[in-house]
């Protein structure tokens, strides 16, 4: 993988080929970002520039032995390591290596695969994927072996948080008294979970998530979508590039989640009870992670109103028949109720995290909101 195949993060690319031309690879580096920010495609076009024999100032150059091998991940120095589960063919003691035939195939049809998805490709019958005990004795077996064709031997543990303790402390150990020549990248998605004596032996490379505009871009490009229809799906990813692609899969979503916020937003306006009760109820029969999701994107298309009001246009983000809409809410949306109206919606999220019954709480909502659109 080449820095230019990566969405955005020139901030982050230019740190870590400074690293290079200075001189100064930190021998344990943590990549944290959130899922599909890209931080697991960085670290490994990381790595394959620093195995690059003919690399330029600002990328690997792709057509090098080490490029070619890496391409395909098969580049004898570099060892990977992720999370695993038992499953249909592996009953017991899973490690990575067992998968390696399957990760490599996940990841090169997408780079800023989730750990759900990866999870899903091997049939892991929704088993939490962890890093065992032992995949660190595989990882010590790794520092034995001597750099076969580069300088350096490259670790990548990717979702290093999923180590349990046993295999934490091991890796502690290493990290402790570093072997020469060996880098280790690991990538993160939520260090709090990982031991904090890791933590502070690693350098760290933090990424941010993706702007919208990023990830329309790559859409239109890659997909062909139309630029309203990007522009959706970027809204609904919130920076997330792997939920984007999710998204995509399923099309119709996109448009009945833009539905389903307008009609709610218009029967509150009106006053419209019988149909803002109906709403609810089936509203209410949605997965909590949707309606947590839908709720997430009602709070940003209130922005977008906001935005629209007052014609702040380098800020909008929807275009077409959508802004068309968005425009016309935008009369009863302003800096007296916006606070109130994203307050209450994050109350909402809050209280379906707590497993508050959807049914009632949308419904409250709904008499909130209607409260709110009118009290201007
Ligand atoms: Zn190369």
């Amino acid at each position: 993988m080449k820095f230019s195949e990566i969405i955005g993060q020139e901030e982050v690319k230019q740190r870590l080929l400074q690293t290079i031309t200075d001189n100064r690879i930190s021998h344990a580096q943590l990549f944290f970002g959130k899922e599909g920010t890209g931080s697991l495609p960085l670290a490994l076009a990381y790595a394959q520039y620093i195995f690059c024999t003919q690399k330029t100032e600002t990328d690997s150059c792709g057509s090098c032995p080490s490029c070619i091998k890496m391409q395909k991940l098969i580049h004898p120095d570099l060892h990977l390591f992720f999370p695993v589960t038992t499953t249909e063919k592996i009953k017991t003691k899973p490690i990575s290596s067992f998968f390696i035939a399957e990760w490599r195939k996940s990841f090169l049809k997408n780079p800023y695969l989730s750990l759900a998805q990866w999870l899903e490709n091997i049939g892991s019958e929704n088993k939490q994927g962890n890093i065992s005990v032992e995949e660190s004795a595989e990882i010590i077996k790794a520092l034995n072996l001597k750099p076969y064709e580069a300088e350096y031997r490259i670790l990548v543990i990717w979702m290093a948080e999923r180590m349990n303790i046993a295999a934490a402390n091991k890796l502690l150990k290493v990290l402790e008294e570093p072997p020469e020549k060996t880098v280790f990248l690991l990538v993160v998605e939520d260090y709090d979970k990982l031991l904090p004596t890791i933590v502070s032996r690693t350098q760290l490379v933090k990424i941010t998530s993706l702007k919208e505009k990023e990830i329309a871009e790559k859409l239109k490009e890659d997909y062909q979508l139309n630029p309203e229809t990007a522009t959706q799906v970027a809204l609904m990813a919130d920076g997330n590039y792997a939920e984007a692609l999710t998204l995509i899969e399923k099309e119709e979503e996109i448009s009945s989640q833009f539905n389903l916020f307008i009609t709610w937003f218009r029967y509150a306006f009106a006053g419209k009870i019988p149909e803002m009760i109906r709403w609810s109820e089936s509203t209410a029969g949605l997965p909590r992670e949707s309606m947590k999701n839908f709720l997430q994107y009602t709070t940003r298309m209130l922005r977008e109103c906001m935005v629209i009001r007052y014609h702040i246009n380098y800020l909008a983000k929807t275009e077409g028949e959508t802004k068309e809409s968005l425009s016309k809410l935008s009369k009863f949306v302003n800096e007296k109720n916006i606070i109130p109206l994203t307050t209450e919606i994050s109350k909402a999220i809050a209280d379906l995290e707590r497993n508050a019954n959807a049914k009632i709480l949308l419904l409250d909502l709904s008499f909130k909101i209607a409260k709110l659109l009118k009290a201007n």
